[in-house]
Order: structure tokens, then C-alpha cells, then sequence
């Protein structure tokens, strides 16, 4: 059996591990849009958190398997891409694992101001991908809000206030890293709309700020008080416990001297974002107090903070892939346990796995069990999806329709041209930032 991943990141990377250990005749292509494997572990984890990024490793050895063949620089959809249909017919099934490729919006006057920008844009940015801009993020910028309480608003506000020595180790862009370590932002404000109880970031990135060199983190204590569960906590699940016990330790704390200063609030909902000299000059809040239901009301009252730079952290979104059926308010393909499902039936030898299938939640472990149920459908269908006449071998057809990927070998080649960059700025890997580069490298490797 033949089957198609579309998308190299931990979902499609453990949906070919889960395929080739569950039935021992399948032979899997690893399709990615990029020459480079591992999505967001590659271009999303953030660089300073070398051990989760370490599992690139693990990812590795799922690609170098025997029956798992890597093919970079593969569009699927889309203009110029292996159109969904073309692609059905190539394999006995196809895995969509796109994940959720855009971001949330939050659809208030002044969001698309010069200087406000979502996380993701600025993720991409200091983490080399190829389709980032230089948007010159930091010029001019000496306070910033960034809106949301997840653990991607905790990534970027730590990243706005690291220095130089904690970002030279790791494999950050020279350009980005020159950017961050030079820039004089001395203030972040990351807000939450809602109370501490209910704020989505895990306590150990939440105490990971706590830890930052040269940088004193604050949190109001009257405006913790504003959750009802603040003042008692033990009604609470241990990880929100442990989120209001931790910043209960800093509100406690008299303000501190320091080069960076990281303020959290709570109960502010963004309203309107402000322009100053044709840019984003302040972020409007509103007060907001809990319903009693979990969610926040109005109060009336408002709040401008000044802000040159604004980072929208509200959350990721899957992008329709043309072809595949999806479900707008979602934000997935409708599957039931990974098979997509067209209308009202189950659709032969088209499945998903990863955040395309459930939505942009959990943590990269998530991924394993939720690649494994996929996997495990799959293979219960193999008896009748092999019946499917297909190539002998796709990758000719691909060739023959003008498509060369980056094989293995090109991907390890970028690996060498990032270690030889590193070594000649005095650092270790540094990733390539632009597509022109990252094809370069890739075209050295032997044929
Ligand atoms: P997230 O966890 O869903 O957090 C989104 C945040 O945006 C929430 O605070 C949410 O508030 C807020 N928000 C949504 N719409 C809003 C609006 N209109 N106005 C104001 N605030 C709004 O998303 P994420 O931070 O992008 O993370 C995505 C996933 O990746 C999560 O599962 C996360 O744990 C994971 N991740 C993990 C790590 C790590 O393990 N180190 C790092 C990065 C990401 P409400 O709760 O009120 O909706």
C-alpha cells in the first residue's frame, strides 16, 4: 500500500511512524510544501526552547525509516500545486496533516495599522521561515502589547526580552538575532481578556518568565482579585492553580529594577486599536468583569495602552485546502476518527491527523494518540483501498509533471549548509532564512 502525508510536523511525521509500525507492508511519501521537514517544531517552537526542539531527533528517525521517503518543496493545492484530486489518484490514501496555517483575527478598528502584527508573523520572522518578512518588527519600538494569554503570547513576549548571550546559542537567524538583542523595548504588556483562572498558558512557560535575566515581571494584584477565583483557588484544576499561585508570588513582590520589564493583565478586552504618526501608537482596552459563566461582560470603563508594536496572539486557525471539504466555524476538515468525511459519508482513502482534524489545541505529544487513531483507520481500510490501481512508483509521474522535490539527501545538505553558517559566525547551526538559500544548499547534495 501506498500512502501519502501530506505535511513533514509532528503530526504527519508520527502518522507515518504509527503507519509503518501498524502494518508492515506500507510504503509511505512524507509530502511538505518546504525542502525542510518538521513544521512547526522546526518553525514554530520557540528557538530558545532547544529541549522540545530536540525532538527533531525523534522526528528524524521516523523520516530515515525504510519505508518513509521525504519529498521537500511539494505544493499540494493551491496555484502550481498537486491539485487534492491529482494526488488521490497517485496513492491508495493520502493524510492531510496541514495543520492550522493562519491566525485568528480579532476584528476590531485598527487591527491591520502598521505595527501590528499576529504572533505567527512574528514567530516566522525570528525562526527563518522562508515565507517571512523583514518588517523591521522592533524599529522605533520601546513598548509593546502583545494580546492574549497562551503559551505562544508567553514565546513571543519572552523573546521580546531576551538578550544577546541567551539568544547566540540557538539556531535564530543572524539578522533576527542582531534585531532582538539590539532593540529598546523595555516594556511588554501581555493581556488577557478574561481572568488569571482562565488564562491557556501551561505553569511551567508561565514561570519560565520569572526566570529571565535582567527582568522583572509584575502582575496588579487588585486586578487579580477582579477573578473571583483568585481570592480561593482550591475549587480550581491543578494547572490553573498553579497558574494563580505563581503569579500570586509576583504580585507579592515589591517592583524591582531592571532592563526589561514584563507586566500581565487580566480582564481587558481589546476594542480599538490607536494610530499615532500613521502607525499603531496604543492598544484600547475594556474593562471587562466575569459572568459567572466562564466568559466576561463590558464594564464601560476603558483603558489605552501605549504600545508602538502590537502582537496578536489570539490563536491559530486551519486554512481550507481546495479540494478538501471544511468546516468554516471550526476551522477543520469533518472526519470521523481521521477519515474525512464528504457531506454525509466517510470518504475512501482521504484522512486527516494533527490540528487540520481537531483544531489548534494540546501540546506536541497531542499529536501522537491523535496520528495513531488515524493510522489505526487507515489500516483497517487497507483491504479495500488497495484494490485502487496506482503507479508503480508516484515520485515518476510527479517528475514527469514537472515536480523535482528536495529528497532526503537535499534536507541533509541544508543541515550542513546551517552548520557551516554557524561556525563561520562564531555560532553553532543558524538556520537559512529566505527559499533562495535553503534551494541553493539543497541543490549540493549528490544526485
Ligand atoms: P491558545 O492557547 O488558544 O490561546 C489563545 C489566547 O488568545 C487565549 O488567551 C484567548 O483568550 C485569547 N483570545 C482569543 N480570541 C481573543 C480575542 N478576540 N480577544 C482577546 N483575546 C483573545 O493559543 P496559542 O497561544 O496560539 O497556542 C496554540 C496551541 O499551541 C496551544 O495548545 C498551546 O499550548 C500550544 N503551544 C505550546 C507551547 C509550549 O508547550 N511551550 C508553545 C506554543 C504553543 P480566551 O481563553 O478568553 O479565548
Amino acid at each position: 500500500m501506498r500512502v501519502a502525508v501530506v505535511g513533514s510536523g509532528p503530526s504527519g511525521c508520527y502518522t507515518a511512524q504509527s503507519l509503518v509500525q501498524l502494518d508492515s507492508e506500507v510504503f509511505v511519501d512524507v509530502l511538505d510544501r518546504l525542502p525542510c521537514p518538521y513544521g512547526l517544531v522546526r518553525y514554530g517552537v520557540a528557538p530558545d526552547h532547544e529541549k522540545i526542539k530536540s525532538l527533531q531527533g525523534s522526528l528524524r528517525t521516523v523520516l530515515e525509516h525504510d519505508r518513509v521517503r521525504f519529498l521537500g518543496g511539494v505544493r499540494v493545492g493551491g496555484p502550481g500545486g498537486v491539485p487534492v484530486r491529482r494526488l488521490r489518484e497517485l496513492y491508495h490514501a493520502v493524510v492531510y496533516c496541514v495543520g492550522a496555517a493562519t491566525d485568528r483575527h480579532l476584528g476590531i478598528p485598527g487591527e491591520e495599522l502598521p505595527g501590528s502584527w499576529s504572533a505567527t508573523e512574528f514567530v516566522a520572522w525570528y525562526s527563518a521561515h522562508p515565507d517571512a518578512v523583514e518588517a523591521g518588527f522592533l524599529t522605533g519600538v520601546r513598548s509593546a502589547v502583545v494580546i492574549g494569554v497562551g503559551n505562544v503570547a508567553v514565546d513571543v513576549t519572552r523573546m521580546l526580552a531576551r538578550g544577546a548571550a541567551e539568544l547566540s546559542p540557538t539556531d535564530m537567524p543572524q539578522a533576527a538575532l542582531s534585531t532582538l538583542a539590539a532593540s529598546g523595548v523595555r516594556e511588554v504588556q501581555m493581556v488577557g481578556r478574561r481572568g488569571p483562572s482562565q488564562a491557556r498558558f501551561t505553569t511551567k512557560e508561565l514561570r519560565e518568565l520569572g526566570s529571565l535575566p535582567d527582568t522583572e515581571v509584575a502582575v496588579d494584584p487588585a486586578e487579580l482579585a477582579l477573578d473571583p477565583a483568585y481570592a480561593d483557588p482550591s475549587g480550581l484544576p491543578a494547572p490553573q492553580r498553579r497558574n494563580v499561585e505563581v503569579l500570586r508570588g509576583w504580585a507579592e513582590r515589591p517592583p524591582a529594577e531592571a532592563a526589561h520589564h514584563i507586566r500581565l493583565r487580566f480582564c481587558l478586552r481589546p476594542v480599538e486599536l490607536l494610530a499615532e504618526g500613521g502607525r499603531v501608537g496604543a492598544v484600547r482596552f475594556e474593562r471587562t468583569a466575569p459572568d459567572g459563566q466562564g466568559g466576561v461582560t463590558g464594564t464601560g470603563r476603558f483603558e489605552d495602552v501605549a504600545a508602538q508594536l502590537v502582537l496578536r496572539s489570539v490563536g491559530y486557525r486551519g486554512v481550507p485546502l481546495e479540494g478538501l471539504p471544511f468546516d468554516t466555524a471550526s476551522g477543520t476538515v469533518p472526519n470521523v476518527q481521521g477519515r474525512v468525511v464528504r457531506g454525509s459519508a466517510v470518504s475512501p482513502g482521504e484522512y486527516v491527523a494533527g490540528w487540520i482534524k481537531r483544531g489548534p489545541t494540546g501540546v506536541i505529544g497531542t499529536n501522537r494518540p491523535c496520528a495513531k487513531e488515524t493510522a489505526t483507520s487507515l489500516v483497517a481500510d487497507a483491504p479495500a483501498l488497495v484494490r485502487k490501481a496506482v503507479p508503480d512508483d508516484p515520485l515518476a509521474v510527479l517528475r514527469a509533471a514537472g515536480i523535482e522535490p528536495v529528497p532526503w539527501a537535499g534536507w541533509q545538505a541544508i543541515e550542513r549548509a546551517e552548520a557551516a553558517l554557524g561556525a563561520s559566525l562564531g555560532r553553532s547551526v543558524v538556520k537559512l532564512a529566505d527559499w533562495e538559500s535553503l534551494l541553493a544548499a539543497a541543490r549540493t547534495a549528490a544526485p
